[in-house]
């Protein structure tokens, strides 16, 4: 392949679309006529505010997001915004509902009881993590702050594409691993926030979404950098953001609109899941998915192998075979290809093809 890149699935930092990576280089010495690079100038040059304002500009336009939202670029990663939400929104004294779908699910739950009341909705440990949450079982409370969920469980392998009905309660939403994947209707959340590491371009950039009514009612009695207002107010430039990393998630950005938006993505989405679920359950007895069929991420597919000597050596082949990061996550082993939006149907047809050929010399 073009540069000798081989076929990446990590799960994150994973893929980054190879016409972002192109388009940085070719001015990674002089930004359009700077004489710098972008990394070398100040976040309150008029070049950056550029880059700025744009990559807002096609975050709101590629989710459909109305004037009602704020759009902020912030640090510390998602798992900072476990803590953040819940000091600017919860508050001791109120509730706020938790679905509880995975390892992430699990320390945002966490991380919230230290601010306030946290209400286990839905307790996937009792499924082992291996489906998702129907409408009717959801412990819902009346009057909760807001509704917490994972969009999609990046170790465990599960996806919501339907989300749970909270009665106008707003939800906040985890969306890390699959945001920009599949459009959705952003009108009941209340919040999005995504580490950009996984669909969106590089680490140390954490997209966040505010809706206007839930933002109003933040906390402002908190650390400065810890209070949303402070970022909201300044557009996120109060101090120095990661000016690299959010041109970087706007070269992402540019490439999704290129593509024909997000909807163009998820069709490719959708026939990479197709393709290799549909192998999986032509050849289950060897390459079994743990996951229910109604719950599976299109993002992250788990499966396992007969045996975990035979999962190490498809790991050791693959990876010969210019796979790289099939090995699942360390707390459930397995195999797992992560497979976002970077990952094109190529990359999953030529890993089927390489399962292929393992399940003839080892079945
Ligand atoms: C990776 C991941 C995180 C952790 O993100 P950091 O940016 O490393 O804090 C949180 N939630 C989900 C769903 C993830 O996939």
């Amino acid at each position: 392949m073009k540069y000798d890149r081989i076929y990446n699935f990590n799960a994150g930092p994973a893929a980054v679309p190879l016409e972002a990576l192109e388009a940085v280089h070719e001015k990674w010495f002089n930004f359009e006529g700077a004489g710098m690079a972008l990394m070398e100038m100040s976040h309150r040059s008029k070049e950056y505010d550029a880059i700025h304002e744009e990559t807002i500009r096609l975050i709101k336009k590629l989710m459909g997001l109305g004037d009602n939202y704020h759009v902020l670029f912030l640090q510390g990663g998602a798992s900072l915004q476990f803590a953040m939400l819940a000091m600017n929104f919860l508050g001791q004294g109120n509730t706020a509902d938790y679905i509880n779908t995975g390892t992430w699910s699990t320390k945002a739950i966490k991380e919230a009881k230290l601010f306030g009341n946290v209400n286990v909705a839905f307790d996937g440990n009792e499924v082992e993590f291996m489906r998702l949450p129907k409408q009717n079982e959801l412990k819902l409370t009346a009057g909760a702050k807001y509704v917490h969920i994972t969009s999609n469980n990046t170790i465990k392998g599960t996806q919501f594409f339907d989300f749970p009905e909270t009665n106008g309660i707003p939800l906040v939403c985890d969306m890390s691993s699959d945001i920009m994947s599949h459009t959705i209707d952003p009108e009941p959340f209340g919040m999005i926030y995504a580490g950009a590491q996984k669909n969106l371009g590089p680490s140390g950039v954490t997209l966040v979404i505010l809706r206007d009514d839930l933002y109003k009612t933040a906390n402002p009695d908190l650390t400065t950098m810890l209070k949303y207002s402070t970022h909201v107010e300044k557009n996120s430039l109060y101090n120095t953001p990661n000016t690299f990393g959010i041109y970087f998630m706007g070269q992402v950005l540019k490439w999704i609109d290129d593509q024909g938006g997000i909807a163009a993505v998820e069709k490719v989405n959708k026939a990479k899941a197709d393709l290799l679920y549909g192998f999986m359950d032509e050849n289950k007895d060897f390459y079994r998915g743990p996951v229910a069929a109604d719950s599976r991420s299109w993002m992250n597919v788990c499966m396992r192998l007969p045996s975990e000597e035979l999962e190490a050596k498809f790991v050791k082949e693959g990876r010969e075979a210019g796979f790289n990061g099939l090995k699942g996550h360390r707390s459930v082993g397995g195999i797992r290809v992560s497979m976002y939006n970077a990952t094109g149907l190529n990359a999953i047809e030529a890993v089927v093809e390489f399962m292929k050929v393992f399940m003839k010399n080892n079945g």
